[in-house]
């Protein structure tokens, strides 16, 4: 079997509304999803897809780029089940763009687990669960207005609760107490500052304000190369701190263990560069003893599949994981949708990655305007 063809598709999809408007963290505002979807060809009429998910400034249209102008040429004519010769040769084809990496790997996967007739989860080594426990994320908002936003989420059924923080110290607080009131004391409640805290000071400070509403885990507060302030946070407060936009790459797994920076590592397929680099970066945390989760672009069904093909795969998943982007968006492009229930995400059981695409949601989002893409 030979690879023929790569073909991208940039499109945008819309985000479920927070409080009537877009939904805003410390990332900033999100409308809509720009990402790219990606097929891969082969000459025994086997397509493989895959998904490129950002949140960051590299998203759909630079990702689509970056594949046709230099992953697609890595590897057309080559055999698409050798995915880990395949990984290196992806890997050299251009310089960081993991997320694009992502999704052309994610596609080989996909014709690899078609090909062999399996789900992608026996090609990671086969299910150590059935499912994936999920956490929901609460934007930036009034304090009443994320209560009510989390109250609804644990009425889903979500058992854990992750508070976008690092808005201004006395709302940080405002919201974790009211957020904390709402829920109840049986469900996890856990605080992501996605980058925004100033000093390894500031984030121990507001640690001590808030970590009497049983905080789970701390996330990210500093800057992704701030690994020795980083560390001196995780000396300095009670709850475990979990490193987020520090680790991309297994590289940058490793610095963070070197540093002592972390108790707990995020891990991302899209900003891996694929699930192979995903797993090295499970491996390794599992040497060190940290355990990690799963974290969201917020992809749409594709990358969530793979993800979820991930979670239930690997040994050291501990934390409730983010495998549930397609819940933030308004509609999804699966023919059949994810099984997401009760706070639990389901590995599709259908071969390779067992989604499907349905074009006509393709097609509508592929013409959407560009619009509020922040
Ligand atoms: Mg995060």
């Amino acid at each position: 079997m030979r690879i023929t063809g790569v073909r991208t598709v940039v499109v945008w999809g819309p985000r479920r509304l927070a409080y009537g408007g877009s939904y805003r963290t410390a990332l900033g505002a999100s409308a809509v999803s720009e990402h790219a979807i990606v097929f891969v060809e082969t000459d025994v009429g086997l397509t493989g897809i895959g998904e490129a998910s950002s949140v960051f400034r590299r998203r759909g249209r630079l990702l689509a780029r970056d594949i046709d102008a230099a992953i697609a040429p890595a590897v057309i004519g080559e055999d698409p089940t050798r995915i880990r010769h395949l990984a290196e040769r992806i890997e050299a084809s251009i310089d960081g763009a993991e997320e694009a990496k992502a999704a052309v790997e994610m596609a080989l996967w996909d014709i690899t687990g078609k090909h062999l007739g399996v789900p992608v989860y026996a090609l990671l080594g086969g299910k150590v669960r059935d499912r994936v426990p999920l956490s929901y994320s609460v934007p930036f908002g009034e304090p009443d207005q994320m209560a009510a936003f989390a109250a609804e989420r644990v009425r889903a059924g979500h058992r854990t609760i992750k508070v976008k923080i690092g808005n201004a110290h006395a709302r940080d607080i405002a919201a974790v107490a009211a957020v904390r009131a709402a829920i109840g004391p049986d469900v996890k409640l856990r605080v992501d500052a996605n980058m925004a805290l100033p000093t390894a000071k500031d984030a121990i400070r507001l640690v001590a304000a808030i970590d009497r509403y049983d905080i789970e885990l701390f996330e990210q507060p500093l800057a992704p190369r701030a690994l020795s302030a980083m560390a001196e946070v995780r000396r300095g407060i009670a709850p475990p701190l979990m490193a987020d936009e520090s680790i991309r790459t297994p590289g940058d797994a490793m610095d963070v263990i070197r540093h002592g920076a972390a108790d707990i590592a995020n891990v991302y397929v899209s900003e891996a560069g694929g699930l192979l680099a995903a797993s090295k970066i499970f491996t390794l945390c599992e040497a060190a003893g940290l355990p990690c989760m799963i974290g969201s672009m917020p992809e749409f069904g594709i990358g969530t599949a793979a993800q979820i093909h991930l979670g239930v795969a690997m040994t050291n998943l501990g934390p409730d994981s983010d495998t549930c982007g397609s819940l933030y968006h308004a509609e999804d492009l699966l023919v059949t949708p994810l099984r997401i229930e009760d706070g639990f995400a389901y590995p599709p059981e259908a071969p390779g990655l067992g989604v499907e695409i349905d074009m006509r949601v393709l097609e509508r989002w592929q013409q959407a305007a560009p619009g509020d893409v922040s």
